[in-house]
């Protein structure tokens, strides 16, 4: 029997269709965008984005000073804490020359240990750059998957690596589905499931139990 987990997911993509994430036009974008998008909106990470645009490649970008940096990505808020999580991030990068089929080559703990030893990111920035840029299979658990689910009905850990597992037991450990996975969802959040849930018309009415408390 289909297990919830993947009939969300089916009917995620029926509704939505795929989602061709992340919006980036560069691995190395895309990981600048991860750091940038902590504990603020996409709106705002993306606008610091634009700023940083001529320092989008690693070696141009490790010539700004950290508070150069900082300025150029004040709209994504926390910006000089994340203009030094980006110099870290870089300082890990460069051992590897910049070098992302390099580091695609590793093992996915390997990759998921290193990047977690780097301060300031932590678990889901680890993990949508082992899956969006590394093209790692792993599932994406941000607050939006935390919501969602439990609307539904699903009791999920409160551990995120748990949380994570449970996920990933249940779905095939492929690249394309986790990928839409997290992306359906973030969508999903957006466009039915926000704080106020929009459930007329919503795909996962039928097995959505709309814990709401
Ligand atoms: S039915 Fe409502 S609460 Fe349930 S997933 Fe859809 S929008 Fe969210």
């Amino acid at each position: 029997m289909i297990n919830n987990y993947q009939r969300i997911y089916n009917k995620l993509l029926d509704y939505y269709g795929p989602q061709h994430w992340w919006p980036a036009d560069t691995p190395f974008e895309m990981m600048i965008g991860a750091i940038l998008v902590q504990n603020t909106s996409w709106h705002n990470a993306e606008k610091a984005l634009m700023n940083v645009e001529p320092y989008l490649d690693p070696e141009r970008m490790e010539e700004l000073r950290t508070d150069e940096l900082a300025q150029l990505i004040r709209s994504s808020g926390f910006f000089n804490i994340k203009a030094k999580r980006i110099k870290a991030f870089l300082d890990w990068f460069k051992a590897y020359h910049y070098n992302i089929p390099t580091i695609k080559k590793l093992g996915k703990q390997t990759v998921r240990n290193e990047l977690l030893t780097i301060n300031g990111i932590g678990r889901e920035t680890a993990d949508v750059m082992l899956l969006y840029a590394f093209d790692k299979p792993v599932f994406v658990v941000d607050a939006y998957a935390r919501r969602i689910f439990y609307r539904i009905g699903l009791n999920m850990p409160t551990s995120y690596d748990t949380f994570q597992k449970q996920v990933e037991d249940a779905v095939p450990s492929d690249l394309q589905v986790l990928n839409d996975y997290h992306a359906l969802l973030v969508e999903h959040a957006k466009v039915h499931c926000k704080a106020t849930p929009i459930c007329e018309g919503c795909p996962l009415f039928e097995m959505c139990e709309q814990r709401l408390g």
